[in-house]
C-alpha cells in the first residue's frame, strides 16, 4: 500500500488543474505582454481573466492581486519590499518564532541592513498572543507579519485580533496564508489583512507559482527588477500555465469546503486518538481544539529519533515528514519545536503526518496499524528506553 500524509509539504496535482494548464504550453505560447499579434492576445486575455477569477476566490479587487513564482517569493517580497518602502518611517520589523523560513531568514536578512526585529514568543500549542503584538509595537514599527496557520504543528492564530490592532495603529499587517488555503475559508476583508501570501502546489495546484495579495495603498518596493509586468511591480514574464494551474486549483478548493473541512477533521482526529491510545510516552504537539488545522497531526516519541521513523515509514510505503528543519535536510530539531518549548531531545523525534481530502480511512487505519511496532522497534535499540523500562 502506498500512502502519501505528508500533504502540509506539498499535495498531488488535480487533474483537471493540469488539464486547464495544458493548453498554455501549447497552442497558447505567445507572451502575454505581447499585443500586436493574436497568439500574444489571447494569452494576455488569458490572464486578465485568470486575475480577477482568483481576486474573486480570495475577496480582493483584480488589482490587488501579484503573481509570484511561489510562496517563499510572496513572504520575501513582502518583508523586504515593506521595510525598504518604508524605511524612512521606521526600522521596526514584528513576527514571531513559529514563522515559515521564508519569513524568518528575509527577516535575519534585513537584520544585517539596519532593520531591528521582535521575533514573539509563542505558547505551549504555538499560539500568538495579540496582546504581545500590541506591547511589541515601538513608533518604528512599520510591518507585522504573523502566519495564520503553522505549517509544522496546524496551530491557527488569531489573525483578526492582530490585524486589528495593526490597523489602529496604522502599521502594514502581512500574513503568511499558504497553509490555510484549502484548510480554512479565506477571504482578506475578513481577515483584515494588508497582504497574504499563497502558494499553489499546497492545493493541488502546480508547483513554482503563488500569489501575493497587497491591498491597494500599501507601500512596496519590487524584489524582482526588470520588466512591467504585474503592473511594473514583478518583472518576469508571466507564467501563464501556471497562473492558470493556480486559479482552477484554488476554486476548486473552495468548493465544498465544509464538506471536505469535515473529512479531514475526521481522518486528523482517527490518527490522533489512534496514536494516543496505542503508543505510550507520546505528545500531541499544537492544539487540539477548532485552532487546529484540520490536515495536521503532529507528535513528539519520546527516545527516539523523527528520521528513523520517517525511514521505516517509508520501508511500508508512507510517506511522512519528522520535526527536523525539513527544507534544510538537516538534523537540527525544529525551531518551531523548541519555541512550544520541547527539549532538544524530544523534538528530536517528531512525527507530521498530514491528510489530505482524498486520504481514506482504509490509510488510516494502515498507518496505525504500522506505526506502533515501528516505535516499539525503535525504542528497543534505545538505552534511554532500557532505562526507563528497567525503572518501571
Ligand atoms: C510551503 C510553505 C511556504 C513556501 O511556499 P513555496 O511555494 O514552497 O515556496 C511558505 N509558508 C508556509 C507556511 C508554507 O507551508
Amino acid at each position: 500500500m502506498k500512502v502519501y500524509m505528508d500533504n502540509n509539504a506539498t499535495t498531488s496535482l488535480d487533474k483537471s488543474v493540469l488539464q486547464e494548464m495544458l493548453p498554455y504550453y501549447t497552442d497558447i505560447y505567445g507572451n502575454a505582454s505581447s499585443k500586436f499579434y493574436e497568439v500574444g492576445r489571447v494569452a494576455e486575455k488569458a490572464v486578465l481573466e485568470i486575475r480577477e477569477r482568483v481576486a474573486k476566490q480570495l475577496g480582493a479587487k483584480t488589482n490587488e492581486i501579484y503573481f509570484t513564482s511561489s510562496g517563499c517569493e510572496a513572504d520575501n517580497w513582502a518583508i523586504k519590499g515593506v521595510a525598504f518602502a518604508n524605511k524612512e518611517k521606521g526600522n521596526h520589523i514584528i513576527t514571531s518564532k513559529i514563522e515559515h523560513h521564508a519569513i524568518l531568514s528575509a527577516c535575519e536578512f534585513l537584520e544585517k541592513h539596519g532593520f531591528d526585529v521582535t521575533y514573539l514568543d509563542v505558547d505551549s500549542v504555538g499560539r500568538v498572543n495579540p496582546e504581545d503584538v500590541l506591547k511589541a509595537i515601538t513608533d518604528k514599527t512599520i510591518l507585522v507579519s504573523i502566519m495564520t496557520a503553522n505549517n509544522e504543528i496546524g496551530t491557527i492564530e488569531p489573525i483578526s485580533e492582530i490585524a486589528k490592532i495593526c490597523k489602529e495603529k496604522k502599521i502594514i499587517f502581512h500574513t503568511d496564508c499558504v497553509q490555510a488555503i484549502g484548510h480554512m475559508p479565506i477571504s482578506v476583508s475578513e481577515l483584515g489583512a494588508d497582504m497574504i501570501s499563497i502558494s499553489a502546489h499546497k492545493f493541488h495546484g502546480p508547483k513554482g507559482v503563488g500569489v501575493l495579495y497587497i491591498r491597494n495603498g500599501v507601500r512596496i518596493d519590487n524584489l524582482i527588477h526588470g520588466g512591467g509586468q504585474e503592473r511594473g511591480k514583478r518583472a518576469a514574464t508571466e507564467n501563464v500555465a501556471g497562473m492558470a494551474g493556480l486559479c482552477k486549483a484554488l476554486e476548486l478548493a473552495n468548493e465544498n469546503l465544509d464538506e471536505k473541512i469535515s473529512h479531514m477533521t475526521k481522518m486528523r482526529d482517527k490518527l490522533i486518538k489512534g496514536i494516543l491510545d496505542r503508543i505510550p510516552y507520546c505528545k500531541l504537539n499544537g492544539p487540539y481544539d477548532d485552532t487546529r488545522l484540520c490536515n495536521n497531526v503532529n507528535f513528539s516519541f519520546q527516545y527516539i529519533e523523527g528520521e528513523s521513523i520517517l525511514m521505516m515509514l517509508d520501508m511500508h510505503g508512507i510517506a511522512a515528514s519528522s520535526g527536523s528543519a525539513c527544507a534544510s535536510g538537516s538534523l537540527d530539531p525544529s525551531h518551531v519545536l523548541l519555541a512550544i518549548g520541547l527539549p532538544h531531545e524530544i523534538a528530536h523525534g517528531s512525527l507530521r503526518l498530514s491528510v489530505g481530502e482524498d486520504t481514506t480511512e482504509e490509510e488510516v487505519d494502515y498507518v496505525l496499524e504500522v506505526l506502533p511496532p515501528i516505535i516499539e522497534r525503535l525504542r528497543m535499540m534505545s538505552p534511554l528506553y532500557e532505562e526507563v523500562i528497567r525503572s518501571n
